[in-house]
């Protein structure tokens, strides 16, 4: 069904859409199963999916799927719809956009959204020293070109990322994620110059932050030497990886000792940027200032835009022609982008973000006093995440994990898993959804919980 021959019962999308949890079948229902035979018959293998539906509005905290079902959201479409989906504003601007022009190309003929949102995120990204973005279209591209950057910059080719890591599927960021399955297994040689240092990771290695940067520090000088590494690039809230939470003092120690070897710090903050954590990014929770950070995912609202943002020194170190691409900061996005930012800066979405945090965490902590099966809850605003674990041994449970996040899907909640061990249950809700409507949700996860 496209979105031209949608029957009249099919719902707007947008915050106006019923803000219910309704199960009119199960799941996936009819229409459903239809989509997904022509899927399994015409897309690629590789390319899986998590909820079995098919999707035909969203908005608020909620999914419509095509038999009528109405999802609640606690994912976000991986942190990409944290404003919403269907935003008001989001939506005008692109129709506005999109009858004026849709692609100059903004290396042949530059406009001003592009230009708009280059100066939006030099002054809302951390520090306030001089800023220069270029803009791409996805979380990896973005992660490709810092490194570029970095690489151009400094002279020199080493790159260290961290036990955990995601960084993207393209090659370069294949060899940055640490994860070999789904990511990478098969899919090699990977770029090389690429090493992996530990992270502080305070639930499974029990180190302070300053141990952990230590430990860290010690293997990058010894194993790649300050001389040859151009940036160190980490996720200041691992997303993928787990949401992990690095313990206090580790970050500024990596960026302290980043600056006193002329290396370049790159945060990635395409997960864990823009509002999501109760900060606009993450880094400011852990009171440190990159010298180039990437972003994506809920900069535009769900149109595909990325960032990389950084130093005015760092970003001007390429010739002309040596960063850009076809599309990237089109139009559209842009104008989906500034449209969202002007919704985090003047409808409260940060702050909500911590609103929603905090019912998240008091929920998951109340169900983990009862549940040693629950490991750890963690994270920061609306970013939350719960580890399971074996209570008598502390090993991962990646069997409880997948089997009550699989239940919880079956009864109408679009919940996450994510972990190197694929034992986390990862709390991504749109910053539009209502108290009451993650209450359900959590309501359906304790329930799925208690039954597995
Ligand atoms: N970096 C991080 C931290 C991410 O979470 C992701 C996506 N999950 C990426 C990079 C890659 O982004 P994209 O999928 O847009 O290429």
């Amino acid at each position: 069904m496209s979105v031209t021959d949608l029957p009249p019962t099919v719902p707007v999308g947008g915050p106006s859409l019923p803000q219910e949890r309704r199960l009119v079948s199960r799941i996936p229902g009819p229409r459903s199963e239809e989509l997904l035979a022509r899927k399994a018959a015409a897309v690629a293998a590789g390319v899986g999916h998590t909820v079995p539906i098919e999707a035909v509005a969203a908005g608020g905290g909620v999914v419509v799927d095509a038999d009528g079902n109405s999802l609640i959201d606690l994912g976000s479409g991986i942190a990409v719809t944290t404003v919403g989906n269907a935003h008001p504003a989001v939506v005008a601007a692109v129709q506005a956009q999109v009858a004026q022009f849709t692609h100059t190309c903004f290396m042949i003929s530059p406009y001003d959204a592009y230009v708009s949102v280059a100066e939006a995120l030099n002054r809302l990204t951390p520090g306030d020293h001089a800023k220069k973005s270029a803009l791409f279209n996805s979380g990896a591209e973005a992660v490709e070109n810092a490194v570029k950057i970095a690489r151009k910059y400094t002279g020199r080719s080493a790159v260290v990322a961290f036990d955990h890591a995601y960084h993207g599927r393209t090659n370069l960021t294949m060899a940055l994620t640490a994860k070999s399955m789904p990511y990478k297994s098969g899919f090699g040689p990977f770029a090389s110059e690429v090493y992996r240092a530990p992270v502080s990771y305070p639930f499974r290695d029990g180190l302070t932050g300053p141990e952990a940067a230590r430990r860290a520090i010690s293997l990058i000088e010894k194993q790649v030497g300050a001389d040859n590494l151009a940036a160190v690039i980490i996720e200041p809230i691992q997303g993928e990886g787990g949401f992990i939470v690095p313990a206090d003092g580790f970050l500024p120690a990596i960026v302290d000792w980043c600056r006193a070897n002329d290396v370049v710090f790159i945060a990635d903050e395409v997960q864990s940027g823009f509002g999501r954590t109760g900060a606009m990014f993450a880094s400011e929770l852990f009171g440190i200032v990159p010298d180039l950070v990437t972003t994506a995912k809920g900069i535009a609202a769900g149109l595909p835009l990325a960032a990389v943002t950084g130093r005015a020194e760092i970003m001007d170190a390429s010739h002309a022609g040596g960063l850009g691409g076809t599309y990237g900061g089109n139009p559209i996005a842009c104008a989906a982008a500034l449209a969202a930012i002007d919704a985090f800066e003047h409808e409260g979405f940060v702050d909500r973000a911590n609103d929603l945090g905090r019912i998240l965490v008091d929920r998951l902590t109340a169900l983990q006093s009862a549940d040693p099966r629950i490991g750890e809850v963690r994270g920061r605003g609306a970013m939350v995440a719960a580890e399971f674990v074996d209570p008598a041994t502390g090993e991962p449970d990646a069997a409880l994990t997948a089997a009550v996040a699989k239940a919880c899907i079956a009864e109408g909640v679009i919940v996450l898993t994510c972990g190197t061990y694929g034992n986390v249950i990862r709390f991504l809700p749109p910053l539009s959804i209502g108290d009451e409507l993650l209450h359900e949700g959590l309501d359906v996860v304790a329930a799925a919980l208690a039954a597995a």
